[in-house]
């Protein structure tokens, strides 16, 4: 093992025991994705911090605590379509790939420089099949719903209605939702009717905004 991999051993023991990592499928998926890869190199040292870092186009890659809890409330499964809502470096969609399969993620981010930067980061740590795409996410992404879950990595001011009606029934959204741009709580909300879910609040976080028609 070398020492990233060492490094991200470690982090994953600290997620367990403070409680953010439950389940095998996405500590499994936390020790095979390689964090280094999706971060710029003079951030490399940096990478198993558990601690949001900056991306290009002033955003960030998540602190890897807050993507454990997101991908907990997700109770992701094998074999499940995902949408993943701000693809940014790409490593919640490679941690998505590693769970449900990469065929089955499609991540759409609203900057295009970013969709670069997370199809490069993508191949360098060897995931397939994840489909990116540029596009305004706070409208979710029709051409390929219904989705089993949808998982929103930026700060969203409701649950917006594309996301709901693109969820299959039964399925889950995850978002950050709050009244301003700079705090959020995690809602997690289950499609039960037409244009109904039923919502509960999770953590208190912090997101960049999602940005966009549904959006803020
Ligand atoms: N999940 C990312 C990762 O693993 O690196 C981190 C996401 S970052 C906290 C939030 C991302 O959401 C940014 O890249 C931002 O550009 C993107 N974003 C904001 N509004 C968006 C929108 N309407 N549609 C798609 N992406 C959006």
């Amino acid at each position: 093992m070398n020492d990233f991999g060492r490094a991200r051993a470690d982090l994953v023991d600290d997620l367990v025991r403070d409680g953010h990592l439950r389940s095998a499928p996405v500590r499994a998926a936390f020790l095979a994705v390689p964090r280094e890869r999706f971060v710029t190199e003079d951030l490399h040292r940096k990478a198993y911090v558990d601690t949001p870092l900056p991306i290009p186009m002033g955003q960030t890659i998540s602190a890897p605590s807050m993507i454990a809890i997101m991908l907990e409330e997700a109770e992701l499964a094998e074999g499940q379509k995902v949408l993943d809502v701000g693809t940014g470096s790409g490593y919640n969609a490679a941690l998505l790939a590693a769970i449900v399969g990469g065929a089955n993620v499609v991540s759409i981010e609203r900057h295009a420089g970013l969709v670069d930067f997370a199809r490069q980061n993508l191949a360098a740590a060897e995931i397939a099949g994840v489909r990116l795409v540029v596009g305004d996410g706070t409208l979710g992404y029709e051409p390929l719903a219904p989705y089993d879950r949808i998982v929103v990595t930026a700060g969203a001011p409701r649950i917006a209605k594309s996301w709901v009606r693109q969820t299959r029934m039964g399925g889950l959204i995850v978002a950050p939702v709050g009244r301003s741009t700079f705090s959020q709580v995690l809602v997690v909300a289950r499609r039960t009717g037409e244009d109904r879910v039923e919502a509960r609040e999770s953590t208190p976080c912090a997101f960049v905004p999602l940005v966009g028609r549904e959006g803020w």
